[in-house]
């Protein structure tokens, strides 16, 4: 059954609505529909220069239009996409749409810096994964400076010197590399060291009682101390107060993404927010003339 949820104000269901596996199943067969059928859509949640609060990039993040149950969150369907295999095509729509919008958006002079765009572990790990993401960008002709890849960290350091292998060709490709829901896995530190990324995204899971829980507290400052010391960027996840953007600010944090700035956007909001070629944030208007 449905219920009404507040994310995006939409119909969303979560596994325990959907307990049951007769109805896992019908949604698997659907599933397979749902590409061709092209009942899925992206939204863009934009990410933030906590400093100056320019944009810096946006996260592509998938919906799935369900013809009767409404908007289906991809934290239901995802994980259903990995066991399935499903994830390899819905994967690849994922990212040439990503690319196809991100190459329009520059063509129309609206920059909103980087389109960054999540990767599940069985497509990463695909062994041909690098060869696809370059004919994409060449189909969708758009440069490999404007996209960003992010992997979880629990993806990343289960098979990490395989991953090391994938992340360098990607890196040799011009991508931007980051590492998703940082804090969450385990992580080793050389390892870390070796990947060729650029940015750390620490897990909303940390940031939510920064204000009360001490060990919050300390584990999201040392992520900002290890980013920092391994010249990465950093960017938290899933702020939602003034108060938790004050506190990641004076910690030195670089990025913040999160419903205090905007939720995920479709593509005609992002749009909306751009006012003579700049996008303007809250009556904040920042300039846009290079990639961050
Ligand atoms: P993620 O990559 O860690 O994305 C962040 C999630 O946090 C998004 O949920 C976003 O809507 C939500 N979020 C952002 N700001 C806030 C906030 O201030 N408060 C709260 N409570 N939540 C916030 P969403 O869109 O439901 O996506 C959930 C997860 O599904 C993503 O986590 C990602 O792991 C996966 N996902 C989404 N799109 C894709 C995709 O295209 N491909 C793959 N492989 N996974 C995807
Ligand atoms: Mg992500
Ligand atoms: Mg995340
Ligand atoms: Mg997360």
């Amino acid at each position: 059954k449905a219920k009404e949820a507040g994310k995006n104000n939409c119909q969303f269901y979560t596994r325990g609505m959907s307990a049951s596996a007769v109805n896992y199943l019908l949604l698997e067969n659907d599933l397979r529909r749902a590409v061709e059928q092209q009942q899925l859509i992206l939204h863009y949640q934009p990410q933030i220069d906590l400093q100056t609060g320019e944009i810096t990039g946006v996260e592509a993040l998938v919906r799935w239009q369900h013809p009767e149950r409404g908007l289906v969150s991809p934290a239901l369907f995802i994980p259903l996409a990995e066991e399935t295999g499903l994830i390899v095509p819905i994967g690849e729509w994922v990212l040439r749409e990503a690319c196809r919008q991100q190459k329009a958006w520059l063509d129309a002079g609206k920059k909103i810096g980087r389109m960054a765009v999540n990767l599940s572990p069985r497509q990463f790990r695909q062994k041909n994964f690098p060869g696809k993401v370059e004919a994409i960008l060449r189909e969708t002709r758009l440069s490999a400076d404007y996209l960003e890849l992010e992997i979880t960290e629990s993806c990343a350091m289960e098979n990490a010197s395989e991953a090391i292998n994938q992340l360098n060709q990607l890196h040799q490709m011009g991508l931007y590399l980051a590492i998703d829901d940082f804090g969450t896995g385990y992580s080793s530190l050389a390892y870390l060291q070796r990947f060729p990324i650029q940015k750390l995204k620490i897990d909303s899971s940390f940031i939510h009682d920064i204000r009360d829980d001490q060990n919050d507290a300390a584990i999201a400052r040392t992520i900002i101390g290890l980013a920092r010391n391994l010249h990465l960027k950093v960017i938290a996840e899933g702020i939602e107060t003034e108060y938790q953007a004050d506190w990641l600010r004076q910690h030195g944090c670089d990025q913040g993404q999160g419903f205090l700035y905007a939720k995920p956007l479709t593509a005609l909001q992002i749009e909306a927010h751009f006012h003579a070629g700049k996008f303007s944030f809250d009556g904040n208007v920042v300039s846009l003339d290079s990639v961050a």
